[in-house]
């Protein structure tokens, strides 16, 4: 497909182009035809947490240079960003990071993005992913805000599995207890995110899905992935989706389901016995690129446009140096248009892993 735009390099204050019309970028493709669909906030790169595929220790320790306060977009940047996100066809925005719910009067950004409408004038959906410590005590404030849903991470429901995956003292029930409450103030379907590390919690998955069978709660198991340069990643540690499913179903017999909507990156399962679904996210065995449609805005405000980048483009600078929506949006098109990512589809012609690649917690997961 081809759009009405052209591709010209940007100076970094240009003050005199004409205002560009955000609404006629619509629709924003990228080389591989890929609409821009999503967009991922890190609203910090700090995290109450050390879990062992994301932030281990041993990098993210007392030493590790976090991003000092001037560095982080403030919410009124955020909403910028978002707003011509927005403009140009985002539907959905997801908060993450880190951990979103350590940045402080988080629920003052939801109201703003909650107040965003697309083109056609439909809300957007404003989603949330957290590990669930601090939920309990901010579901209902965060439900007030507009938040639409939430997703919280849970590795294991043994204490001493989960405490080795999160690295933390934290017990399973801190982050039961924030599903609950999340459930109770309506923040609907709550999911929970899983990640599959063999030989750490590989036994979990099926008591995970026994215990949220009948809940309401939608559990999806991810397949851990090569994010980042500290978590050590090997493919042997890598379950896959094939196997995750066929350890489920030999206890509780599984059908596959139609996806939700095109290019929904979890694939779906039901129950036979009309216990709920699963979620299986299979980034590694069986790669979504082709219908990845998701742009991520980093803690400085950075835009990736795949999680395993290596660069960014830099936001921060053109918004404190006064540029306009339309100069932002421009900014934005130029990237996406000539976006090319599809990283897990190479990965396994990759003769050497890259490296450089942006953390999780700074990028958003
Ligand atoms: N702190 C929040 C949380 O844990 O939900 C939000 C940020 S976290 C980076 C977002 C999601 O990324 C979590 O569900 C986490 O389990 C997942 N994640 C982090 N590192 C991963 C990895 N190496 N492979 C697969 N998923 C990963
Ligand atoms: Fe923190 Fe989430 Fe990463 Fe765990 S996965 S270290 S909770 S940011
Ligand atoms: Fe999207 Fe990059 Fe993941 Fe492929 S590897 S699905 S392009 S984020």
């Amino acid at each position: 497909m081809t759009h009405a735009f052209r591709i010209i390099p940007i100076p970094l204050v240009a003050p005199d182009y004409a205002e560009m019309d955000c609404d006629a970028a619509l629709p924003v493709t990228d080389t591989l035809h890929r609409p821009l669909h999503d967009l991922r906030i890190s609203v910090t790169d700090r995290c109450n947490l050390r879990c062992t595929y994301c932030m281990p220790r041993e990098v993210f320790d007392d030493e590790h240079a976090f991003l000092p306060r001037g560095a982080l977009l403030t919410f009124e940047e955020i909403e910028c960003v978002a707003r011509v996100f927005v403009q140009l066809g985002v539907q959905k925005i997801r908060l993450t990071g880190g951990e979103p719910l350590l940045r402080r009067g988080i629920e003052q950004l939801i109201e703003k993005l909650a107040e965003l409408q697309t083109p056609l004038g439909k809300p957007v959906q404003i989603a949330l992913t957290t590990n669930g410590v601090l939920l309990a005590k901010k579901a209902r404030s965060l439900k007030d805000a507009g938040l639409s849903r939430v997703t919280v991470s849970l590795d294991g429901l043994s204490e001493s599995t989960f405490q080795r995956m999160s690295d933390s003292t934290v017990s399973v029930q801190t982050v039961l207890n924030g599903i609950a409450t999340a459930q109770a103030a309506g923040l609907a379907p709550v999911k929970v995110n899983m990640v599959v590390k063999r030989g750490v919690n590989e036994h979990e998955i099926v008591p995970m899905a026994r215990h949220f069978r009948n809940s309401g709660v939608l559990l999806r198991f991810i397949e851990y992935m090569d994010v980042g340069n500290s978590n050590g990643w090997r493919m042997d540690d890598v379950v896959i989706a094939q196997d995750i499913l066929a350890r489920i179903a030999a206890h509780f017999p599984l059908r596959a389901i139609e996806a939700n909507y095109a290019g929904e990156v979890a694939g779906r399962w039901q129950y036979a016995d009309g216990a709920g679904e699963i979620g299986i996210i299979a980034s590694v065995s069986q790669a979504f690129c082709h219908a990845c449609s998701r742009a991520r805005l980093s803690t400085d405000g950075k835009i990736y446009t795949c999680l395993f980048a290596q660069n960014g483009l830099d936001l921060r600078s053109p918004l404190r140096l006064g540029q306009t929506d339309a100069q932002i949006c421009q900014r934005i098109v130029n990237q996406w248009v000539q976006r090319d990512d599809r990283y897990s589809q190479l990965r396994h012609l990759a003769m050497h892993p890259l490296r450089d690649k942006v953390e999780m917690s700074y990028i958003g997961g």
